[in-house]
């Protein structure tokens, strides 16, 4: 709507003025780990831009914030590049059911099903606050650990990472040769209430959330730093591999688990877009119970197949799409739902 409102002969003027404010911001948010303005705001400035830059796609920039990953690699960390690139998953910014109808529509229209197919087999999954992670294993044993960085390059954050105690150091089971195992590095919500009022017992600074104290906890030089805060890691996604892995993500998460790597135990396959929306307001309604934070749900197409097939475009995978909640007090007014949060 905002972006509707600008007159063409303004559009230029305003898409630098937004390209400044999220380059700003993302600088405080992914490097510096303290953002300066509530997620929300940095969505609308984003979603004004994205939608100024398809109205008026010639005055887009070759340097946009929108075709970026992330942010840059913090000074004084070894820099990793990822083989296979960490991407950004793009959001659907309807919150009602529309947003699982309008991925589904998307996904059916780019495999080129009609009425008569059948509906999409996916995998749902709840999207955690904070920060992904790609694990490298060989033969059975960690070796490293990387952020994402800007999606190609990332921070090596091998030693930190070994103080996560839930992330295995030895594989059980049958492994392949080589194996990256991506997820988000998470902390709960009682240890952040546990560092803060310890930060503020020492006259340190405060964590503005979860999010931020993870990224903050894990991306530090001094690893006995790291050691001191609780951090958690819940596996999602499979990366490089040196053998054939699975054939769905539903199974890569269910292999993971049998590694010993921990995966949320909210997890669905379902077909097609009532399905999708199901999902997204049963997690809204648990979200309350869960001991960490998440910003939305995740909706995969299930077949690793058809996910190859459907590919990437700039920074996004067509196969997946994140499902937010909007910000907490228009909950209710929106879905119409009374929610614990
Ligand atoms: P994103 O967080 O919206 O989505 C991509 C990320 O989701 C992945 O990299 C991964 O880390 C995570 N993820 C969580 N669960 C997952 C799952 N089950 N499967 C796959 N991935 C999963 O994208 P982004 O580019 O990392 O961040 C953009 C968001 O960050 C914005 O929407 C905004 O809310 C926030 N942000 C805020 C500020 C600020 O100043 N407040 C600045 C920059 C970004």
């Amino acid at each position: 709507a905002a972006a509707a409102a600008v007159p063409p002969e303004k559009a230029r003027e305003r898409m630098a003025e937004l390209e400044a404010e999220i380059e700003r911001w993302s600088y405080e948010y992914y490097v510096l780990d303290a953002p300066s303005v509530p997620d929300a705001e940095y969505d609308r400035a984003w979603n004004e831009l994205e939608a100024l830059e398809a109205r008026f796609p010639k005055l887009k920039s070759p340097t946009s914030p929108t075709l970026r990953v992330g942010g840059a690699v913090r000074e004084g960390f070894r820099k990793v590049s990822h083989k296979i690139p960490m991407l950004s998953i793009h959001t659907e910014t309807d919150f009602s059911s529309e947003g699982a109808k309008a991925f589904d529509e998307r996904v059916r229209h780019d495999l080129g099903l009609t009425e008569s197919d059948p509906p999409v087999e996916y995998d749902c999954e709840l999207k955690f606050d904070g920060l992904a992670l790609s694990l490298r294993y060989e033969s059975g044993v960690f070796v490293s650990a990387a952020t994402r960085g800007d999606g190609s390059v990332g921070e090596d954050v091998t030693e930190n990472v070994r103080t996560i105690r839930s992330i295995p150091l030895k594989l059980s089971g049958k492994y392949p040769q080589v194996l990256e195992v991506r997820g988000e590095c998470i902390m709960h919500k009682k240890d952040f209430e546990a560092l803060n009022a310890r930060q503020e017992s020492e006259g340190e600074k405060l964590f503005a959330n979860p999010r931020n104290a993870a990224a903050g906890s894990l991306r530090q030089l001094d690893s006995s730093i790291t050691a001191r805060r609780t951090l958690h890691f819940y596996a999602y996604s499979l990366g490089e591999c040196s053998e054939h892995f699975a054939d769905t993500q539903s199974a890569v998460l269910d292999r993971f688990e049998s590694l010993g790597f921990p995966v949320a135990k909210m997890r669905r396959v379902v077909h097609g877009a009532e399905a999708l929306a199901q999902f997204h307001e049963d997690v809204l309604r648990m979200r309350g119970d869960l001991p960490f934070e998440i910003d939305g749900v995740v909706y995969k197409v299930n077949s690793l197949e058809l996910e190859a097939e459907l590919g990437f475009i700039a920074r996004e995978p067509r196969w997946a799409c994140a499902h937010k909640y909007p910000p907490e007090e228009a909950l209710t007014q929106v879905l119409g739902i009374d929610v614990q949060v």
